[in-house]
C-alpha cells in the first residue's frame, strides 16, 4: 500500500463526519478532466508517505478524527488495501473508499468482510458515453454496471456522484442516467472546476439552469439528487 498524499483534516469528504484522507497514485481511468493528472500519471514523482508517520498521526487524533478517507488515483489497484484498512480500523475510526467501481471483485469483498463504512463512486457517464468520458475506449461497462448494481443493495452506506463538464455530458446522457442509477440512495452532480492539474484541458462547467434541468431529470427516479460546486 503507497500513500502519496495526505490531507490531515477534511469536514468535508466524508459526510457528517470529521476526516483526514489518504491518497493512492495511479488509475485505470484516464478521465480527461481528472484534478490529480500527476497523481495518475506518474505516481513515481511522489514520494510515498511512511506507514509510521501516518499511524502514528491517527493515533494522536483518534479523538477528533472519526473517519479515514482513502481516495487517489484508484485505491482498489494497490494491493495490501484490505490489510491497511483493518489496521485503520482497529484504531476505532471509521473507513471511506472512493472508488471508480472497475475493480467490482476488491468492492465486494471489502464490502463483505465489513471494512468499508461508506463507499463514494464515481460514475462516469451514461454506458453508451463511458469510455470517452473516463478516458479508456474498450472500458468494461459491465463491472461498472455490477459495481453500480451492488451499492444499490444498501450493503454498505454509499453514494454515487458524477463530474459534469459541458463537453462530456448531454440531457440524453442523463436520461440514461436516470435508468441506470433508478432507485439510488443519493447521487451528487459534482460541477467541474478548472484546475491547472487536469489531464487534458478545454473543459468547461455547465450553468445553474442546465445542472437544475439534469436534477429534474434524475429527481424522476432518484430521491436524493444534490450538487456540489455549484
Ligand atoms: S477522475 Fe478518478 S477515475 Fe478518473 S482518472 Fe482521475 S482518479 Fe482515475
Amino acid at each position: 500500500m503507497k500513500i502519496i498524499g495526505f490531507e490531515k483534516l477534511s469536514l468535508v469528504d466524508y459526510p457528517g463526519k470529521v476526516s483526514c484522507i489518504l491518497f493512492c497514485g495511479g488509475c485505470n481511468m484516464r478521465c480527461p478532466y481528472c484534478h490529480n493528472g500527476e497523481l495518475v500519471l506518474n505516481p513515481d514523482l511522489f514520494p510515498p508517505f511512511d506507514d509510521d508517520e501516518i499511524f502514528s498521526y491517527l493515533e494522536k487524533r483518534r479523538r477528533i478524527l472519526d473517519a479515514v478517507v482513502i481516495s487517489g488515483g484508484e485505491p482498489t489497484l494497490q494491493s495490501g488495501l484490505d490489510e491497511y484498512i483493518s489496521r485503520i480500523r482497529d484504531l476505532g475510526l471509521l473507513v471511506k473508499l472512493d472508488t471508480n467501481g472497475l475493480r467490482v471483485d476488491v468492492l465486494k469483498n471489502l464490502v463483505d468482510r465489513k471494512l468499508v463504512d461508506y463507499v463514494a463512486m464515481d460514475v462516469k457517464n451514461s454506458l453508451e458515453s463511458y469510455g470517452r468520458t473516463c478516458g479508456v475506449a474498450n472500458v468494461d461497462t459491465a463491472a461498472i454496471k455490477e459495481s453500480i448494481d451492488f451499492l444499490k443493495e444498501g450493503r454498505v452506506d454509499y453514494e454515487f456522484r458524477t463530474t459534469v463538464t459541458r463537453e462530456t455530458h448531454s440531457e440524453e446522457n442523463f436520461i440514461a442516467l436516470a435508468s441506470l442509477l433508478s432507485g439510488a440512495k443519493a447521487y451528487y452532480l459534482q460541477n467541474f472546476v478548472a484546475n491547472e492539474n487536469t489531464i487534458e484541458k478545454g473543459f468547461s462547467p455547465l450553468g445553474y439552469d442546465e445542472l437544475q434541468n439534469y436534477i429534474r431529470i434524475l429527481n424522476k427516479t432518484i430521491g436524493n439528487v444534490q450538487i456540489r460546486n455549484l
